[in-house]
């Protein structure tokens, strides 16, 4: 019996899981090999609820594979994905893995899947139809969704290049956006590339049921799917009995994720701003007007109405995004908590506003902080010699 973790779906954090050595459980599935006299001549180590893998899966089964030919094996087998004996055979200590009886150890799911369909090629589909867009569309998966696609489940950024949700949310979107472009508007028949099913299906539909399940749950930064592409995943879920099986292994994992209450903390899937507008918001949107003396895509800085000394400037992020005070503050707000600290010290420093040698940069918190706007503000102070204690 092949022992796997179920409690999670998670293909990037598996790794860390493994090395936490958190409790597996037994479960099979239909393309696993039951331990048995032949031995295989390929070892898919892979978990079912993995969405990387999830494009071999695809092939293995529409091609007909056994699991006499390829046995689909958990890491734990190995001791996990940083064990030593899993790392000497892929040193980046990842899955899925593909190794080869008396071979090489094939890493990473596109050059697996370009093996099998080369291996097998006498074997069901070939995946590669007479149209380049099938290559390009697994080739943007691969350069521009891939690196940014744990904005769809991770707790925290970055993600990517990426140091908050929505602005990978923004690119993930644009980046499906060119993929349903390349769709022809009469193909016929139900994949990417028309009749004949491709790397660029295997490729994408795995991401795409995590695109699914959570653009809605990040209803606020998320807009609609493209309409091809939306339609694409429906039929092809709808249609294709391998297809819809590997939506059922995925999306059990997800599932898992939604009943460990995994959303309940993350910002904007679970945690929301329902705290009231304030004056600020009439700042920013020009409402209410203001000595502006910095105004970044981000933030705004602002000179005090009422200044506390010969210089008094406020410094506050564009969109509150949950930081009505610093004590609701999250790791998803570490890059605008940087942006207003650097323009705090840039500020701090420029006498034409009447800093001198120094400032007190302060942000008042809540009651008992004095904190009067609840919509996070620094307050950069100069032009005089401050004492401490503060008042
Ligand atoms: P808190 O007490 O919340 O830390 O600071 C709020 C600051 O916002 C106060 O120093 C207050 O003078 C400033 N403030 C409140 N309303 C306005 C306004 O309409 N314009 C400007 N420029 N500053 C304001």
């Amino acid at each position: 019996m092949r022992r796997l973790i179920v409690s999670l779906a998670v293909p990037y954090l598996q790794a860390s899981y493994f090395a936490n050595g958190l409790a597996f459980m037994t479960m099979s599935t239909g393309n696993q090999m039951k331990m048995s006299s032949s031995t295989p001549k390929h070892t898919l180590y892979d978990l079912p609820v993995s969405n990387n893998g999830a494009r071999c899966r695809i092939m293995l089964y529409k091609k007909g594979i056994k699991s006499e030919e390829v046995a689909i094996v958990s890491p734990a087998e190995r001791g996990g994905l940083k064990s030593d004996e899993y790392l000497a055979l892929n040193p980046q200590g990842k899955m899925p893995l593909l190794t080869v009886d008396g071979g090489m150890n094939i890493p990473e799911s596109d050059t697996i899947c370009r093996y099998l369909m080369s291996t097998y090629s006498d074997r069901g589909p070939s995946f590669l139809p007479d149209d380049p867009k099938s290559n390009l569309i697994a080739r943007i998966h691969d350069m521009y969704i891939t690196t940014i696609q744990g904005c769809l489940y991770k707790a925290s950024p970055p993600f990517g290049i990426y140091g908050t949700r929505q602005d990978a949310f923004k690119e993930l979107q644009k980046q499906l956006q060119i993929i349903d472009d390349l769709i022809s508007d009469d193909k016929d028949g139900n994949y990417l590339c028309g009749s004949e099913v491709s790397l660029a299906d295997a490729t994408l539909f795995p991401t795409m049921i995590f695109v699914k399940e959570m653009f809605p749950k990040f209803g606020p930064c998320a807009t609609e799917l493209p309409t091809k592409l939306s339609k694409w995943y429906d039929d092809v879920k709808a249609n294709d009995a391998d297809f819809s099986k590997v939506h059922e292994e995925v999306n059990g994992g997800i599932k898992q994720w939604t009943t460990n209450g995994r959303w309940d903390k993350i910002w904007l899937a679970g945690v929301r701003d329902e705290e009231p507008a304030t004056i600020f918001d009439k700042i920013i949107s020009g409402e209410i007007p203001a000595t502006i003396v910095k105004d970044e895509p981000k933030l705004l800085a602002f000179k005090d109405i009422n200044p506390a000394a010969p210089a008094h400037v406020l410094v506050i992020p564009k969109n509150r995004n949950g930081l009505s005070s610093l004590r609701k503050s999250t790791p998803e707000h570490s890059e605008i908590l940087g942006q207003l600290m650097v323009a705090a010290g840039e500020i701090a420093r420029d006498t034409s506003l009447g800093f001198g040698d120094g400032a007190r940069i302060v942000v008042n918190d809540g009651e008992d902080g004095g904190q009067e706007v609840p919509h996070l503000h620094v307050h950069v102070l100069g032009g005089r010699q401050m004492y401490w204690p503060p008042g």
